[in-house]
C-alpha cells in the first residue's frame, strides 16, 4: 500500500506556515513503513529538534481506480480515519530553501500514525466533518472538511490523475491552522465529531 499525502489544503494553515497558495494541490507520499505499528509510541527521531504533529483525516481507498472523475470518487472509499502527518518541521525548512524534496521531512519511520477506521455511513456529510486533537488533555486543533481548499472527492479524482489508487491505499487530507510541537511524554488524543478516536504517546 502507499500514504499519499495533501499539503496546503486549508486556507489558515498556509498563512500559519506563511507559504503561497497553491493552484493545485499539493502532493507527497510516504512509504509503509512510515506508519506507526499498532499500539506503539510516537519516537521523536534523533535527527530532528522540532517534531510538528499535523492532524488530518484520512481516506481508505477501497478498489484500483485510475483518472476517477469527482463524480465517481465516492465508490472508491468506504471508510474515513484521523491521522497525524508527523512533520520535521526543521528538516523541511531546510529541504525547501535548497528547493529539494521533503521525502527526509516527511517520510521518515513513524511519521504516519493512522487511527481505526470507521465507515463513512456514520457522518451524515463527508464534507462537514468536525475534528480535533488534544495534547495532554487541552485542545491544540480544530478542524472541519469544509475548509479544505480541495475536498476528498477531488483529492481522489486529481491524485489518481498521477497514480493508480489501489485497495488500502490512505490519503492524507491536509491539516488545518494549529499546527506545533511534540515532545517527549506528552499523550495526543484524536477526536471526529466528539468522539476519541485515538490516543497517543510521544517518546
Ligand atoms: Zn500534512
Amino acid at each position: 500500500m502507499k500514504i499519499i499525502c495533501i499539503g496546503r489544503n486549508y486556507a489558515k494553515h498556509i498563512e500559519e506556515l506563511s507559504n503561497q497558495k497553491p493552484d493545485s494541490p499539493v502532493v507527497f507520499m510516504k512509504p509503509d513503513s512510515a506508519i506507526v505499528l499498532k499500539n506503539n509510541p510516537f519516537i521523536i527521531p534523533h535527527f530532528s529538534d522540532e517534531i510538528h504533529y499535523e492532524t488530518e483525516v484520512l481516506v481508505k481507498i477501497n478498489k484500483v481506480g485510475k483518472n476517477i472523475s469527482p463524480e465517481f470518487s465516492h465508490k472508491y472509499y468506504d471508510e474515513i480515519g484521523l491521522g497525524i502527518d508527523f512533520t520535521a518541521r526543521d528538516v523541511q525548512e531546510q529541504c525547501k530553501t535548497k528547493g529539494l524534496p521533503w521525502e527526509k521531512a516527511k517520510a521518515f519511520d513513524g511519521s504516519a500514525f493512522v487511527s481505526v477506521f470507521q465507515p463513512k455511513q456514520n457522518f451524515e456529510d463527508i464534507n462537514n466533518i468536525n475534528f480535533s486533537l488534544n495534547i495532554n488533555k487541552n485542545t491544540v486543533q480544530k478542524g472541519n472538511t469544509k475548509d479544505m481548499l480541495w475536498n476528498i472527492d477531488e483529492l481522489i479524482s486529481y491524485v489518481s490523475k498521477y497514480f493508480t489508487l489501489k485497495k488500502g491505499d490512505i490519503i492524507f487530507t491536509g491539516t488545518p491552522a494549529g499546527v506545533g510541537k511534540v515532545n517527549t511524554g506528552d499523550i495526543l488524543e484524536g477526536h471526529i465529531e466528539g468522539d476519541k478516536i485515538f490516543e497517543l504517546k510521544v517518546r
